[in-house]
């Protein structure tokens, strides 16, 4: 091992990040990287190296780092003597924001909807959403999907799938009824397509209506319409559908988890436009704040049953993050990024599915728009009674570690980590999407050879 002396300003902050922080830290184990300067979607590290950003602050960064439009939008604000910090009182930096976020939404919730500033996290946001609906129906069960994310506090962390996450936390919660989401490639019921869709929705209507089904009458529905962490998994607009049904049908709340598909990402402004359906409430967070923490749920106005302060919290007033946001906005919304996004999230799907066609580790690829998922399954083992490979989480473990070393930052995934997930921001060039493609081409060929035989 080198002296300590020896090491590069960066290696130090490396090294010492690993003394200092908690077991507890993420991403920082797989990307050693040390960012210093950040443009578009390209970082540079205190190394000098350049790389192109698939992760996108975990898909918040919807025009990329340091977009022009953010930087002077942030500027304005701080040069203006504004005050940075305001509780949840009314600015005009705030009304602009809250009016810019109403111009995109769907008509019904623009017109009479509610909106409620949250601690800045998606996950309180989420939480901000079970307690509105507990409220509004006076029910405390949870309808919620196998593979969803919703976040790390505690209700939101119950309605997440990952059942060893929810375990080391303690979570025991009881309430939240646990509901197959449609996996096409992993079908829960054996038969993926629109059947699969379909025996998933059946489902859930018949636990509703079984009276020892073993249903606690539940506040909500609590779905993502792609789920992201879950391993890119976007759910048929037919099921989204049925859902909407199913739960109007019966007096249940239906929010719709919108933190990682908004803003664009997805092909359509809001991931639940393509399927037409209109949630009751839909939970914001991530891109709405053009790279800065911002989180809020937005809802029909007939659940707003709250008393003051039932969601309180004090940095619900972040002005950088509301102006940086409004900027983010008006940005996609003036330049259709949300189009853009869908156009070359489809040819980008397209030529990775050209590459599983001759590489068979590459067990599936789906997305929506430029919400990108590459599944690595195990060749070499059984393939389950449906004729699915196993996962194959040191070969994905490996691409991510090759496509670093070839310059391209990429989130894994899914189950057992074996989803390679793209989310760079929808300022994308198409030469930066090729340079995409052929080092992650690049990163799977080589992980796939040193893998083989033996793990990674
Ligand atoms: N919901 C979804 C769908 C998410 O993807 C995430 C974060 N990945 C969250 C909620 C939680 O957001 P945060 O990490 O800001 O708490």
């Amino acid at each position: 091992m080198a002296a300590a002396s020896a090491l590069t300003a960066g290696e130090a902050i490396l090294r010492r990040q690993a003394q200092r922080e908690s077991a507890a830290r993420t991403y920082a184990r797989a990307l050693p990287v040390v960012p210093v300067r950040a443009r578009g979607m390209t970082v540079e590290g205190a190394d000098g190296r350049r790389y192109l950003d698939c992760l996108s602050g975990a898909g918040t960064l919807a025009l990329g780092h340091n977009h022009p439009v953010v930087l002077e939008a942030i500027r304005a604000v701080l040069d203006s003597g504004a005050p940075l910090h305001v509780l949840d009182l009314a600015t005009p930096v705030k009304d602009a924001f809250t009016t810019a976020l109403f111009e995109t939404l769907p008509a019904e919730l623009a017109e009479r909807g509610r909106i409620q500033f949250c601690g800045p996290a998606g996950t309180d946001a989420v939480e901000a959403a079970l307690k509105l609906t507990r409220t509004a129906t006076g029910r405390g069960g949870l309808l919620a999907f196998s593979g969803a994310y919703h976040g790390m506090t505690a209700g939101a962390l119950a309605a997440t799938g990952d059942t060893a996450v929810r375990a080391a936390a303690g979570d025991t919660d009881a309430r939240v009824t646990r509901l197959p989401y449609p996996y096409d490639y992993r079908c829960p019921f054996g038969v993926g397509g629109d059947r699969g869709a379909e025996l998933s929705a059946r489902w859930t209507a018949h636990q509703l209506d079984d009276p020892k089904g073993g249903v606690l009458p539940p506040a909500a529905m609590l779905l993502e319409a792609v789920q992201g962490e879950g391993g890119v998994i976007p759910a048929p607009d037919a099921w989204l559908r049925r859902m909407r049904e199913i739960t109007a049908a019966r007096g249940i709340p239906l929010i719709v988890d919108e933190v990682q598909t908004g803003v664009g990402r997805t092909g359509t402004f809001w991931a639940v436009e393509r399927s037409g359906v209109v949630p009751d409430v839909m939970v914001l967070s991530k891109a709405i704040g053009g790279s800065l923490p911002l989180a809020v749920i937005v809802y029909r106005e007939e659940l707003d049953g709250w008393r003051p302060g039932a969601h309180a919290g004090t940095f619900r007033g972040n002005q950088l993050a509301m102006a940086a946001g409004t900027a983010t906005l008006r940005f996609v919304r003036e330049h259709a990024l949300h189009e853009r996004a869908e156009t070359l999230g489809a040819r980008m799907t397209s030529r990775l599915r050209g590459l599983a066609a001759h590489q068979p580790c590459v067990g599936d690829v789906r997305g929506r728009g430029l919400m990108i998922g590459v599944e690595l399954v195990d060749t070499e083992a059984e393939p389950d009674d449906y004729g699915a490979l196993p996962n194959a989480p040191q070969l994905a473990a490996r691409v991510q570690q090759e496509a670093l070393r070839r310059g391209l930052i990429v989130e894994l995934g899914g189950r057992h980590g074996s989803v390679v997930r793209l989310l760079p921001p929808l300022t994308m060039t198409d030469e930066q999407a090729e340079a995409v493609l052929e080092r992650l081409a690049g990163a799977i060929e080589a992980a796939r050879a040193a893998t083989r035989g033996g793990p990674a």
